[in-house]
């Protein structure tokens, strides 16, 4: 039965009776249950609730029942439209910062925008996509925020920008790309390197130069100032330097769902060149519930994790197992990973020997991040 069959049937007026009532009302009930999957498709990922109604039906009773009356209004049952958001509105608490399950990890950051919100990176423009032109990749994520929203540290830290010109370094220039924007250089580094946080996009700075600030405060307020194309944040993560080259990817930074696990690629070619801006497509099984889409990296100013060499990431799905499937080469390839609770679950796959669904090697005692390893 189709959406629209569904409509017709629900919307149809009860006429109220003692007994035909609990039956048509039961009947209606499977209705809408049976309905209830047609709208649960896999580019929404929500379930539908019957909303109960107390709107009262406007059909006149035919001329041959004048004697009943309706003693309450009748329930219309109204569905939820179906909306574009491919993933649940619900997640679970993030795992309390620093969260690392293993030594290579680095889960460091809070979310800059709080629970009550979507906190999530949007997911057709992730770190290393490609919008506004070919050569332009994304050095961020960015997380959807009505205008206003409260921008929140996402660790301690010192302030050591809050201005326009963070991308063209003068101060005070309102065609800067990032728009009004703050920076933290954070208390703690990473293998002796000094992290830092960028928070753009504000239409209001609170956070002044100078001020230390820990994980939760107030920085400033979601706006669409800068190359936006409506309000949101776009938050960074850097090492080492604070530049526009020395970003890497939010979504190994930030605190997963408690429960949820996070999904790491290497995909190249028979040469062991990077496939660049590949879609592939991570569904959990069993199938009916949503399929999510990645690209791996963009050339460009991005750059790997120095443990994980990455060109794909995709945080927060749910405990479980997943088939990875996408086409290469006029072949269709898929495969099936586990992902586990606040864990890393690492790929590669390379044309000739296809899939390894196994860590990197250890790094040797003297692991640094070292120089950055940008994607050409
Ligand atoms: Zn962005």
């Amino acid at each position: 039965m189709s959406f629209i069959d569904c409509e017709k049937v629900i919307r149809r007026p009860l006429r109220l009776r003692s007994a035909p009532l609990s039956a048509g009302f039961f009947l209606l009930i499977l209705l809408v249950v049976s309905c209830a999957p047609s709208v649960s498709t896999a580019e929404t990922g929500q379930t539908p609730t019957a909303v109960i109604a107390g709107e009262v039906a406007t059909q006149p009773l035919a001329e041959s029942e004048p004697e009943i009356r309706p003693t309450i209004a009748p329930f219309r049952f109204v569905l939820p439209t179906p909306g574009a958001e491919p993933v649940s509105g619900w997640r679970p608490p993030l795992y309390p910062v620093p969260w690392a399950v293993s030594a290579y990890d680095h889960f460091y950051f809070a979310r800059p925008i709080a629970a009550d919100n979507v906190n999530w990176p949007l997911a057709e423009y992730r770190y290393g996509g490609v919008f506004f032109a070919p050569n332009i990749v994304h050095t961020g994520v960015d997380i959807d925020a009505n205008e206003g929203t409260e921008i929140l540290a996402a660790g301690p830290g010192t302030v050591i920008s809050a201005d326009w010109g963070l991308f063209s370094g003068s101060a005070g220039n309102i065609s800067d790309p990032y728009g009004q924007a703050v920076v933290l250089r954070h208390d703690f580094g990473y293998k002796g390197q000094t992290l830092y946080t960028i928070y753009a996009h504000m239409s209001e700075i609170i956070a002044v130069v100078g001020q230390h600030v820990e994980t939760g405060d107030v920085l400033g307020l979601v706006g669409d100032t800068g190359a936006t194309t409506g309000p949101h944040l776009h938050f960074e993560i850097r090492l080492g330097e604070n530049t526009f080259y020395r970003t890497y990817n939010p979504e190994l930074w930030m605190a997963p769902p408690q429960g949820w696990g996070i999904l790491v690629g290497r995909m190249t070619d028979e040469d062991g060149d990077l496939l660049n801006q590949f879609p592939v497509e991570v569904r959990p099984m069993p199938s009916e519930v949503p399929l999510r889409k990645v690209y791996t990296y963009a050339p460009g100013a991005v750059n790997a994790d120095p443990y994980y060499n990455e060109n794909l990431v995709l945080s927060d799905l749910p405990a479980g197992l997943y088939k990875v499937a996408f086409e290469y080469l006029e072949k269709d390839f898929q495969f099936w990973v586990d992902i586990y609770p606040g864990q890393v679950t690492y790929f590669t796959f390379t044309d000739e020997d296809g899939f390894q669904v196994k860590a990197p090697p250890v790094p040797t005692l003297d692991f640094l991040p070292g120089t950055p390893t940008v994607i050409p």
